[in-house]
């Protein structure tokens, strides 16, 4: 007979534990439990109440009972203790339980005769209560108390199962969403670098979809090229042969976006492995430091085209000026004079760089401010072709002007300075001599002033270029001529604050015109 009993017991406890480890659906586990409970101490309803974080009890499953009133329960929740010793709990028992008992039965209207209660139980603290109730006389006995403390057991691992669960979805979800949104790219691979996951940014950054990457070779998705040597770093030297938890790699380099702009990135690679010092995964976190690049690039050419152009006309000067000094020596009226007008010339060029370097610095800070007034830019073209007349004897300057050139709304010093940027790279850059023309129209909207010279013009692909800061033509004149490379980016900058267009016609050894267009008021 305690046989047959114990045999049933362990057949529902084993059906109980299959339910736990088959689903992960709280609720649906812990009405097994109750029902089984129920039938296995043959009592006629039961319940099982879990407690929640602010202390209070909720009915999580019941048998037998009318489930839509469970505020009538309340009474069997209260004077709990929270904290248990596991041994205890065979004698463990609530005060007052049948009074209690008695309350909730009058008011659910059900004849209830005889209860037993037993807590579940984690690690010392309580975390809910299981209730069984008969409608009969029989009491319940030490047997039963023992019986219903397995099920207890199973109903307090199936809920700290479900919690475990849920916080490591929580958690999950937590770094899913981190991964996910952050502003650097994050790729993580397999054991054998495989793409397992490939994050947003990275997606931006390559131009490669989630998509496609995952499950691909790392390298395939993300050819990480030194910027010295061009060497691949993926495939040549495959360095993530991580042998601890410890280590981490840092490399930069290059990766070229679909779209084919060059991306300069910084990548930590940090290694994953599981208890068994075996490796899980390679987490890397890239970083797009191209900016970083640029600014670092920027500052050495700074330094460069600044020490070079500031050193030609220094020596220049300090050598006139030494030679016109020395006591040993008479010099002729001609000489002096032209001696001193090289000074005065080279005084003037390291004046115009100062000026520039500080036109750039402060667009640089974003202020360039206008002095706005009416400007007639045929009249400002005709002066400021007359003060380049006297700087060349090779080229033959000309201007072009309708009768009727409308005024422009704009800055009269900064638009001289734009024509003189434009006549002196017209001169610098036609060694051979040539025509130079500046010439006006307008249309109904913009007002349009052209310089075009017969030198050695630019190529298609550096048109763009030429307008940056610092930027030069490569080749054996732009080694010649002097220059820093930041007259066309004032140019711009001007035309720009003016609301207007400044662009280049031209082809090699055909020439160059440079129009810039002011909108008309
Ligand atoms: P800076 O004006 O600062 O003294 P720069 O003349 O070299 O120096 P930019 O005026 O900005 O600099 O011009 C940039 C580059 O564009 C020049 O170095 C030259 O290679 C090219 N360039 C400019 N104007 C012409 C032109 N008229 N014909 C051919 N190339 C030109
Ligand atoms: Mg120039």
């Amino acid at each position: 007979m305690l046989r047959d009993y114990q045999l049933r017991q362990r057949e529902y406890l084993l059906e109980i534990s299959k339910a736990i480890t088959a689903q992960l659906d709280l609720d649906t586990v812990l009405r097994l439990i109750i029902q089984y409970a129920v039938e296995m101490l043959s009592g006629r309803a039961g319940l099982i109440a879990l407690r929640q974080d602010d202390g209070s009890f909720h009915v999580r499953a019941s048998y037998g009972l009318p489930a839509q009133l469970p505020h009538l329960f309340a009474p069997l929740f209260a004077d709990i203790p929270y904290q248990l010793e596991r041994a205890d709990l065979a004698r463990w028992t609530l005060p007052d339980l049948e009074m209690k008992m008695t309350l909730v039965s009058a008011a659910l209207g059900l004849p209830l005769r005889q209860v037993v209660a037993l807590p579940l139980v984690i690690r010392n603290s309580l975390i809910g209560m299981i209730y069984i109730f008969r409608t009969e006389g029989v009491a319940f006995s030490t047997n039963d108390r023992q019986v219903l403390a397995s099920f207890a057991d199973q109903a307090a691992i199936a809920v700290q199962n479900a919690r475990l669960y849920q916080e490591v979805t929580n958690e999950k979800r937590r770094l899913d969403a981190i991964i996910a949104n952050s502003g650097d790219g994050i790729m993580i691979l397999d054991h054998e670098l495989r793409v397992q996951v490939f994050n947003k940014a990275l997606e931006a950054m390559t131009g490669v979809s989630a998509k496609r990457a995952i499950g691909r070779p790392c390298h395939e998705i993300f050819d990480l090229h030194n910027r010295k040597e061009g060497t691949s770093i993926c495939k040549s030297e495959c360095p993530l042969k991580f042998k601890s938890p410890q280590e981490r790699l840092y490399v930069e380099g290059d990766i070229t976006h679909r779209d084919g702009r060059v991306i300069t990135v910084g990548i930590a690679y940090s290694p994953l492995f599981d208890d068994d010092g075996q490796l899980v995964n390679v987490i890397a976190n890239v970083r797009d430091i191209t900016r970083f690049r640029e600014a670092e690039e920027m500052k050495s050419t700074f330094i460069s085209v600044i020490s070079h152009e500031l050193k030609t006309p220094v020596s220049l000067i300090k050598g006139y000026a030494g030679t016109l000094r020395r006591e040993d020596a008479q010099w002729d009226e001609q000489t002096l004079r032209e001696s001193l007008a090289v000074i005065e010339e080279e005084s003037d060029r390291l004046n115009q760089l100062i000026d520039n370097l500080l036109d750039a610095s402060r667009l640089q800070a974003g202020a360039l401010k206008l002095e706005l007034g009416y400007v007639a830019l045929d009249k400002l073209a005709a002066q400021t072709v007359e003060k380049f007349r006297t700087q060349t004897r090779q080229h033959m300057l000309s201007l072009d002007f309708p009768p009727d050139f409308p005024v422009v709304w704009g800055d009269s010093e900064r638009l001289r300075q734009v024509l003189s940027n434009l006549l002196s790279n017209a001169i610098k850059y036609s060694p051979e001599g040539g025509t130079i023309r500046v010439s006006g129209r307008a249309d109904e909207d913009w007002v349009y002033v052209a310089v075009s010279d017969e030198g050695i013009g630019i190529p298609k692909e550096e048109q763009e270029l030429i307008f940056d800061r610092f930027y030069r033509v490569e080749s054996s004149l732009s080694r010649r001529t002097q220059g820093a490379g930041l007259g066309l980016f004032l140019v711009k900058a001007v035309i720009e604050a003016h609301q207007g267009r400044v662009w280049v016609e031209s082809a090699p050894g055909q020439g160059a015109t440079f129009v810039f267009a002011l909108p008309r008021r």
